[in-house]
Order: structure tokens, then C-alpha cells, then sequence
């Protein structure tokens, strides 16, 4: 028997509900393999700071480290916002990113045909779907770079930094990828202002030799915001810096329907981290009402990228596809005469799709 360790972080809101599900799956695929999955509950973000004092403890981090793979729902909500910047639960985020070496984020941006209606596009520009790979750098940049407040004269600064090995190696992710679908990357950045752009266009340069098949250009992010509405189907892979792929991701999810559909990845350490890209939606939490399929579109991200288990990964997004086809709708997703289920009815009716 094949047994994988797996550290589930539940996280806020509705991070319980959408994570629940993920296991739902993942027992399915026990039934279906000859894989085990061992889980064991750690916590992080506002729960973490409400029981420990901390939104990232050590024994969380920890116990990351030594996982196959971590399951991560989502984090924050309005009873931590005043908290200081360092204390909030968002702070787990990064700290686990950069605790666990994880540089690249892998999110993809596809637009069910079934969710046509909800995409906000008209139908010329999208055709029947859409499928964007956002390649976002997640441990340097101005997220990480040095900041600060100086009170003498009242103001505050965010650095945005990044050296060539930062820049090459998610780089390399993003050609590496664009080599399994249409070999065609562009790199999103703000060379005509940003000095840290500018290096980026270096090294993009020297990477995309070791790439000749491969298509590159490079746009500006506030061209790249607009041009993801004009044409977004010009788009196969976009690899960025850590603040525009945050920005543009959730650009891209809104052309999906809805940011309840999209997985996303963190690659790059030992072991990796699989979380939707929506946050934790208090608004709606314990409601029975998230949509669980981002979460469990990052569990099929999970048997593919750490266990390596392609067909299985296939099964979970076939048997997603199959939930959409027979018109079965979370509410953020729901259209007129389709099928309108909960968070758990969502979980049951896809893992039941899993033969
Ligand atoms: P959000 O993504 O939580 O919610 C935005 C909107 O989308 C809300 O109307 C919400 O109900 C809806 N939504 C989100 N996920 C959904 C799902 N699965 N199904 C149905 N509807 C869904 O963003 P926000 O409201 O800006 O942030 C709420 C909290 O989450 C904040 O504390 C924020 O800091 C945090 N956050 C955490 C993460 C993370 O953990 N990775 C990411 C983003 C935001």
C-alpha cells in the first residue's frame, strides 16, 4: 500500500466546508487506487490566532515540512482585520510560502464550457472556452521586499525586489510548462517604469533560448489587465511577479464565472501546497453554500503535480466537468434551469461522478 502523509489546514470562513469536500474526494480515490491517504488537521491564520496567539504556530509549519503535500482552504475574516499587519491571519500565507521554499504558483484559469453563461464576456471573444495557464512568482517581490513606516514625515514604503536566480527559476517553471500545451509564453511586467521589470526582460531573454519552440513575449501589466478582457484567448501561459499574478489571477478567475472555480498550486520546495484562490468568504461561511470545486479542482492538482498520479488527477476533473454537464449549480454558479445544490451535495454528487 502506497501511503501519502497529507497536512490539511482548514483555515476561516468557509475554509471547513470547501476542505471537507477535498477529503470526500480523496477518499474516493483511496477506492479507486491502491493509494492511502493519511491526514492530520493542523491550523493556521484567525483560528490559529484565537488558540495560540499566532496565525502561523511552529508546530503547523512543521508538520508542513515534513508532509507529502498540504491542503489548504482559506484564511482571515472581519474579527482579525484590525489586528497589525504582521499578526493577521494572512501573514500564515506567507509564512508557509516562504517557509516551505514554495516559488511557484500554478494558476490555471479555464472557463467550463457549461459556465458559459457566467462568464462576463460576450460569446465572439470567448469562443466555447477558455484555458490560461498564471504562472506567478510567490516568494520575493514586493510582498517580501523590505518595508516600513517613518513617522517623522508620516509615510510608509514597500520595496519590490528580486534577484536573477528568483527570476530564472520561475521562469524555467513557466517555459516548462508552455512545452505540455501551446508553447506559447508571455511574461507580464512593467519594464518601462520598474527596474526590477527590467531585469526580468534580461533573464526572460537568456531563459527563452534554452527554449526555442517555445513563442515569448513580454506586455506591460496595465496593457496585460486589458488585454485579458479585449482577447483573452491570445493568452496560453503568463508568467509574472508575485503582486500582478495575485492582481491578474483574479482578473482571470472573474472570465471563469466564478473565483469558486479555481485551483491554484504552490510548487517549488520539498513538498507543495494546494489551496483554492478565493479567500475564506465570510459572508457565507458555514452556510452550506461555497462552492467546494476550486478546492477540489486543487486536489486533482495535488495527485498530479506531487504524487504523480495523472490518471486519478484526470478522473477528478472528469468527474467535475460531468457535475457541470448534468447541471448541478452552487449558488454562485447558478443560472436559470439548472440544478440548485449546496457545499456538501456538490462534494457527494462529483465524488459519486469518480469511477
Ligand atoms: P473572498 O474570495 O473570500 O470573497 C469574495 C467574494 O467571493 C465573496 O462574495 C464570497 O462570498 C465569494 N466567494 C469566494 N469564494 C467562494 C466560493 N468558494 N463559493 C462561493 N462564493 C465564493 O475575498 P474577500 O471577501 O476579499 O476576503 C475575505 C477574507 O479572505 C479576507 O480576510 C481576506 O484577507 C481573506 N483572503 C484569504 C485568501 C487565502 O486564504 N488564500 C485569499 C484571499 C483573501
Amino acid at each position: 500500500m502506497n501511503k501519502k502523509n497529507i497536512v490539511v489546514i482548514e483555515g476561516d470562513g468557509i475554509g471547513p466546508d470547501i476542505v471537507a469536500e477535498s477529503i470526500k474526494v480523496l477518499r474516493k480515490i483511496e477506492e479507486i487506487s491502491d493509494v492511502k491517504f493519511e491526514f492530520s488537521y493542523y491550523e493556521a491564520g484567525g483560528v490559529a490566532i484565537d488558540k495560540y496567539g499566532h496565525p502561523l504556530p511552529e508546530k503547523t509549519l512543521e508538520a508542513c515540512k515534513k508532509a507529502d503535500a498540504v491542503i489548504l482552504g482559506a484564511v482571515g475574516g472581519p474579527k482579525w482585520d484590525n489586528l497589525a499587519g504582521d499578526q493577521r491571519p494572512e501573514k500564515a500565507l506567507l509564512g508557509l510560502r516562504g517557509g516551505l521554499g514554495l516559488y511557484a504558483n500554478l494558476r490555471p484559469a479555464i472557463l467550463h464550457r457549461q459556465l458559459k453563461d457566467a462568464c462576463p464576456l460576450k460569446d465572439e471573444i470567448i469562443g466555447d472556452s477558455l484555458d490560461i495557464m498564471i504562472v506567478r512568482e510567490l516568494t520575493s517581490g514586493i510582498y517580501f521586499g523590505e518595508r516600513g513606516r517613518n513617522k517623522a514625515d508620516k509615510s510608509a514604503y514597500d520595496t519590490m525586489y528580486y534577484n536573477e536566480e528568483e527570476i530564472e527559476r520561475i521562469l524555467k517553471v513557466g517555459f516548462e510548462i508552455s512545452l505540455s500545451r501551446n508553447k506559447k509564453v508571455c511574461v507580464v511586467d512593467k519594464a518601462n517604469i520598474l527596474e526590477s521589470s527590467r531585469l526580468w526582460r534580461e533573464v526572460t531573454q537568456r531563459v527563452a533560448k534554452n527554449y526555442p519552440e517555445v513563442e515569448c513575449n513580454f506586455l506591460y501589466v496595465d496593457n496585460a489587465a486589458m488585454q485579458l478582457i479585449r482577447n483573452p484567448k491570445q493568452f496560453d501561459v503568463i508568467i509574472t511577479e508575485n503582486m500582478f499574478g495575485d492582481i491578474l489571477s483574479d482578473e482571470a478567475s472573474m472570465l471563469t464565472g466564478s473565483i469558486g472555480m479555481l485551483p491554484s498550486a504552490s510548487l517549488g520546495g520539498k513538498n507543495a501546497l494546494y489551496e483554492p484562490i478565493h479567500g475564506s468568504a465570510p459572508d457565507i461561511a458555514g452556510q452550506n453554500k461555497a462552492n467546494p470545486i476550486a478546492t477540489i479542482l486543487s486536489i486533482a492538482m495535488m495527485l498530479r503535480h506531487s504524487f504523480g498520479m495523472e490518471n486519478e488527477a484526470q478522473k477528478v476533473e472528469k468527474a467535475v466537468d460531468a457535475a457541470l454537464t448534468a447541471g448541478y449549480r452552487t449558488g454562485d454558479i447558478f443560472s436559470k434551469g439548472m440544478k440548485l445544490v449546496g457545499t456538501k451535495e456538490m462534494g457527494d454528487i462529483i465524488a459519486n461522478y469518480i469511477k
